[in-house]
């Protein structure tokens, strides 16, 4: 394993030398994601079953979507839901729709949902799914149908007691609307009212929770204020980059603006931008709505991707695309820590180098996990049929928060280990006690 000097058990290694039958590729996401997760295991000695069961999915479904297009001409669209781990509860995690997405992608991303669960300690398993499309290259019309469609062909794979999809990169509350629509008008006329539930990241006006729209900046905005003075740092007047000015980027760098700190550079698919005086996070949040990304912001100076990642800055987020820094790039970057706003932004070989170079790394599983706990709180208010205001729900997400950091942080001393390690130890922890009750049926 690329990130750990002692080899591995001979149980771990007969379970990576499964998996590389499959992955021939030692960068392969999948591959890399499973592989810390077993070196956390490792670390606390959990049963071989444990191991056995968290290294592959339970289940993977592949669906095609056949939708008719405003000019009458069809296409086929692949669909993909994988449910790594149901132990814990009920599936849980997002449906993103990108043009490249592949099936190992998803696979590592619903893993990371079941690591980000449980060490939240909210009762959900974890799952992800996509769609293989390019959201900005089809009209509204044809979103709505090819939603409507892949919901159907989910058929009972999905549904509020099993499997709750949510928002993910190039989804929104909008998205949700149509599944929850589509999956209501089949459910039995008893369980309308529950069957709401069968996806979070609503509009607030039809199930949602106030504060799930910015739910993942504030929380990565809760886990820094928790651990930011154990590093002799605090928010306030903290400089900061961002990668990816989407739903995540953008509210991390309104919430940090509005706590007094300054966004000096943010890049996105359409290109970078910086400004040492920094940069209007609301104003940049404006002109991104309009104009779909960076680029032509004109309160900023256009510059390359080198210039970018070389720009000296406290805190790095990565808030877009997995594995985007990469070695190369981890040699310009210039900052004391990279928050992972993002789910794996960053590959083992560029993580080794920041944390040789003294630059402290917090993992997305426990950064980012603002948004399933937000999720978390708006299935509960379906279920109840309560609307909680937005000051209880930062409030309860800020517990969450805060125990989820103090968890890490408690085992990273325990195993001498880093942040990533020590959350990946805390989550299987929790799922391995829980194994050890249930026991494995049949
Ligand atoms: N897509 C988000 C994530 O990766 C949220 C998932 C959810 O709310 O279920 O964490």
């Amino acid at each position: 394993m690329e990130s750990s000097n002692t080899p591995a058990p001979q149980s771990t290694q007969e379970i990576l030398q499964e998996l590389e039958e499959y992955y021939a590729d030692a960068h392969n996401l999948y591959f890399q994601t499973i592989s810390s997760v077993l070196e956390a295991a490792d670390q606390l000695d959990v049963d071989h079953r444990v191991k056995l069961i968290l290294s592959q999915p339970k289940n993977e479904i592949m669906v095609h979507c056949p939708v008719r297009m405003d000019d009458g001409s069809w296409k086929l669209f692949k669909g993909y839901r994988v449910q790594h781990n149901n132990v814990l509860g009920p599936y849980k995690g997002g449906i993103r729709y990108h043009p490249e997405v592949k099936l190992d992608e998803v696979k590592s991303l619903a893993l990371l949902m079941t690591m980000k669960c449980a060490l939240a300690r909210i009762p959900y398993g974890g799952a992800k799914g996509a769609l293989k499309i390019d959201p900005r290259a089809l009209s509204k019309g044809e979103l709505e149908r090819v939603t409507r469609r892949l919901t159907v062909a989910l058929g009972n794979n999905i549904g509020p007691d099993y499997d709750i999809p949510a928002p993910d990169m190039g989804t929104n509350a909008q998205t949700m609307a149509w599944m929850a629509d589509t999956y209501i008008n089949f459910a039995e006329s008893s369980s309308k009212v529950i069957a709401r539930g069968v996806v979070t990241g609503k509009p607030l006006e039809f199930g949602g929770s106030a504060g799930r729209d910015k739910a993942t900046g504030q929380g990565v905005v809760y886990v820094l204020e928790a651990l930011l003075p154990g590093m002799q740092m605090a928010l306030p007047e903290l400089s900061f980059s961002l990668i990816g000015y989407g739903n995540v980027g953008s509210w991390t760098g309104r919430l940090l603006q509005q706590r007094g700190s300054s966004m000096k550079a943010v890049m996105d698919h359409t290109g970078a931008i910086a400004n040492p005086g920094g940069i209007d996070a609301e104003k940049l949040a404006e002109y991104v709505s309009t104009t779909g990304g960076v680029k032509g912001y004109p309160d900023a100076e256009a510059i390359d991707e080198a210039t970018f990642y070389g720009t000296e800055v406290d805190l790095f987020i990565p808030a877009a695309l997995e594995q985007m820094v990469d070695l190369e790039h981890a040699q310009h970057i210039r900052c004391k820590v990279l928050v992972e706003a993002a789910n794996a932004p960053t590959t083992p070989r560029a993580e080794k180098h920041l944390l040789a170079k003294g630059i402290e790394v917090l993992p997305a599983i426990l950064c980012n996990s603002g948004g399933v706990t937000v999720s978390y709180f708006e299935w509960k208010q379906n279920r109840l049929s309560e609307t909680w205001d937005a000051e209880l729900v930062d409030e309860r997400l800020r517990k969450v928060m805060n125990r989820a950091a103090d968890r890490v942080l408690e085992m990273s001393k325990r195993l001498n280990s880093g942040m990533r390690i020590a959350s990946y130890a805390v989550a299987i922890e929790h799922i391995a006690k829980v194994y050890g009750m249930r026991g494995v049926f049949p």
